[in-house]
């Protein structure tokens, strides 16, 4: 990539912990940098982002770790310009960080909606705006934005988590055509249902019936969704933008 000398920079959001730590881990292991985010400065997010930095510096990562909001502008603006400061331009970034508050559309609160919307969907706005620069001035880069079947088929009590999914898909495809002329690809990667906290949270009876509907007939495991960001942010997939890789074990939806 930019600087032949040092490692690609990878920026993983929401990096401590699930799909986001694999991620981070697979991208050490494949060699780049990274600068990994997480919201909690708290003691047990610290032990947390410890173990995940850990894994990643062993693999041979220098690893910058930095916590703040993404679904705040000026805490992303503040954040770029430091890690742009600190470590140079970003070459690959991963809009993975995302939360869940389900209901059903009837009983749902505006601010559920838009708190949502924030974390997820403008989050990945913000920070592609931002790392944009430094990889538009280098002519090179890669966005990979981690959207979700539900965004892809709508999902019954998920009326906010669907929509800002969904619209993660209109945002890639817009920086892909946008950006497109200046090197830089962006692709989204729609996980099914994947073992982790957020899909451990669902009752037993929820998940026995997700995996009949599941031809592979078990969940994902985050190994399963950073194999295949990996391979976005590679070489190889220097021609693929615009796309959604769906990585659900063949839904039924
Ligand atoms: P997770 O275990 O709940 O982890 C979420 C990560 O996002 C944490 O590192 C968390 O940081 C971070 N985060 C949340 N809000 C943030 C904020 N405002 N600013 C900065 N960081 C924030 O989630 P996961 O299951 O690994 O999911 C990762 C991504 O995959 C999400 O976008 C999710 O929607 C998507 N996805 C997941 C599944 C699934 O089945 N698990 C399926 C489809 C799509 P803290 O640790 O500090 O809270």
């Amino acid at each position: 990539m930019a600087n032949e000398n040092k490692k690609p920079l990878a920026l993983v959001t929401g990096g401590t912990r699930g799909i986001g730590a694999a991620i981070a881990l697979k991208l050490a292991q494949d060699g780049f940098d990274l600068v990994i985010n997480c919201l909690n400065d708290d003691e047990l997010a610290q032990e947390i982002s410890q173990q995940s930095i850990a894994a990643c510096q062993s693999a041979g990562a220098d690893v910058y770790a930095l916590a703040w909001d993404v679904s705040d502008y000026a805490a992303c603006e503040a954040a770029v310009e430091k890690i742009t400061a600190d470590r140079g331009n970003v070459d690959v970034l991963v809009n993975n960080a995302g939360i869940t508050k389900d209901g059903l559309m009837l009983r749902m609160k505006p601010e559920q909606f838009q708190q949502v919307l924030n974390v997820n969907l403008n989050s990945a706005f913000y920070m592609s705006k931002l790392c944009a620069k430094g990889m538009t001035r280098q002519r090179s880069g890669k966005i990979i934005n981690i959207s979700s079947v539900a965004g892809v088929y709508g999902n019954a009590g998920q009326a906010n988590y669907a929509s800002s999914k969904a619209g993660l898909i209109g945002l890639t495809k817009t920086i892909s055509k946008e950006l497109g002329s200046r090197g830089i690809t962006a692709n989204a990667v729609a996980p099914g249902f994947i073992d982790t906290a957020m899909t451990q949270a669902l009752p037993e009876k929820v998940v026995e019936a997700a995996k009949q509907g599941i031809s592979l007939r078990r969940f994902g495991t985050v190994e399963d969704i950073a194999g295949v960001v990996a391979f976005l942010a590679s070489p190889a997939a220097d021609y693929i933008t615009g796309q959604v890789l769906v990585v659900d074990g063949g839904l039924a939806m």
